[in-house]
């Protein structure tokens, strides 16, 4: 039996980090077990379903290194899915019932004031032939409902462990709907049988309906699956991720120039009980991956460990890895201005920040209220104190210890002046690296511009 998963996001938007992370479980668990991963988009709903987002989910699972190995659309399927609902009608397994919202409001009203469980009655059950051509003659249209076993449905949960849903507490789920269009539960089911989805990996928020699921599995004589329901992610300070989603996209966070390994560690890894750390390499992330290391309680995305998991990845990419993109984003310098300003990056485009600071003809954005007078005087004095070029990566050290013998200054007061009138900055790359790329010439105006 090959393993078999299945991705099967819905293209009414954007990939947020928390789909990505049901994505990678996924990836990850069928890399691990030398299996087939199937994206599936479920767009059966076509209002909302849009092509360009179609495109967009696709482009993001490839940008996280995910390659799925088959691409299947529900929209294309509906021939299987319209057998399926006949035979689940001739087998009396599916039933059409006539209530309208309202009338099922007030049912649950009654069973409430009567300290009832608010599940459907049935009665559409006991209606005769005649009933129903009268209800359709009245204009109604029915929905279908599943008739559920009403009993306990137990699963062995990937990550949750023994698990089990009584389905008499539930209403016979609805299937189709009085339009003829399908809710997501059959489709999603007839296509993982016939898919061979060997593994669902989902959300916990799906444990509900893995009982009347697995039901409908068994109704079209497939075998279930094996489930394993997640843990969901919650903002840094616990609350619900949904509020944010718009700004952890996996879009928004490419765009801000976190690296995927970066990304894809931590939406991974947080939540489960293996360390934190830049992903290296996705095949030896997948071999110490189990779905029993998922916790239990939710998981904490907090955008500032991203920062700092992405600062060290970025740390750990040699100039060979990256020139290419730095070339692109026209930062010059080759590998030695790599080597100067990249332990002080938190994401490779940073990089153009410091092209452009030590490159720049003019440094406009010095704050003067930083600097004193007697930095000003000071700085005129370090114009005139200045080696004679060329410029390495010592004439840094020579010059300020000059500069210490000369003005008895030392520390913060003999350095930090000079930063911020070089690069405009209080904190940045070490000052003798940048000092030969801002050269003499730019060095002099910087300092003259702020002397006095
Ligand atoms: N399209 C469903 C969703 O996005 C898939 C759920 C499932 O994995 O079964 O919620």
């Amino acid at each position: 039996m090959t393993v078999t998963v299945r991705f099967a996001p819905s293209p009414t938007g954007r990939l947020h980090i928390g789909n990505a992370r049901t994505a990678l479980f996924n990836w990850l668990f069928a890399r691990k077990h030398g299996g087939r991963f199937v994206l599936r988009f479920d767009d059966t709903d076509a209002e909302r379903s849009r092509e360009e987002h179609v495109e967009a989910i696709r482009a993001d699972l490839a940008w996280l290194g995910i390659r799925p190995d088959l691409e299947v659309r529900q929209s294309e399927r509906r021939a299987l899915h319209d057998a399926a609902a006949e035979r689940l009608r001739r087998e009396g397994r599916l039933y059409a019932a006539y209530e309208t919202a309202d009338e099922l409001e007030r049912k649950r009203k009654r069973q409430r004031a009567r300290r009832l469980p608010p599940v459907y009655d049935r009665a559409a059950l006991e209606l005769s032939e005649a009933d129903r051509a009268a209800l359709e003659a009245e204009g109604r249209k029915p929905h279908w409902r599943f008739l559920l076993d009403r009993r306990q449905v137990h699963w062995e949960d990937g990550v949750r462990g023994a698990q089990g849903v009584d389905t008499a507490s539930m209403s016979d789920p609805v299937l189709i709907r009085a339009d003829g269009s399908y809710l997501y539960t059959l489709p999603s089911i007839v296509d993982d049988i016939d898919l061979s989805v060997t593994h669902v990996i989902r959300g916990e928020d799906h444990v509900a309906n893995t009982g009347a699921q697995i039901e409908v599995f068994e109704a079209l004589g497939g075998n279930p699956p094996a489930f394993a329901h997640h843990n969901l992610l919650v903002g840094g300070e616990g609350e619900a991720l949904s509020k944010r989603i718009g700004s952890l996209s996996v879009e928004s966070l490419r765009e801000a120039g976190y690296e995927p390994g970066s990304v894809a560690a931590l939406a991974v890894l947080i939540g489960t009980s293996l360390a934190v750390e830049p992903i290296v390499d996705i095949d030896r992330l997948a071999g110490q991956f189990d779905l029993a290391t998922i916790s239990r309680g939710p998981a904490r995305f907090d955008p500032r460990e991203l920062a700092k998991l992405n600062a060290r990845a970025v740390h750990a990419l040699g100039f060979e890895e990256v020139g290419a993109r730095l070339d692109a984003l026209g930062v010059g310098g080759g590998a030695a201005f790599w080597a100067a300003v990249s332990p002080n990056l938190e994401t490779v485009q940073e990089a153009a920040d410091w092209w452009r600071i030590v490159s720049q003809q003019a440094m406009s954005q010095i704050p003067d209220a930083e600097l004193c007078d007697d930095d000003r005087a000071y700085l005129a004095a370090a114009a005139e104190a200045l080696p004679g070029e060329p410029w390495d990566d010592t004439t840094w050290g020579a010059w300020t210890a000059a500069l210490k013998e000369r003005t008895g200054r030392k520390g913060k007061a003999l350095f930090m002046p000079l930063r911020l009138a070089l690069t405009g900055r209080s904190r940045g790359p070490e000052m003798a690296a940048l000092l030969p790329f801002i050269g003499r010439d730019r060095t002099v105006a910087r300092l003259s511009a702020r002397g006095l």
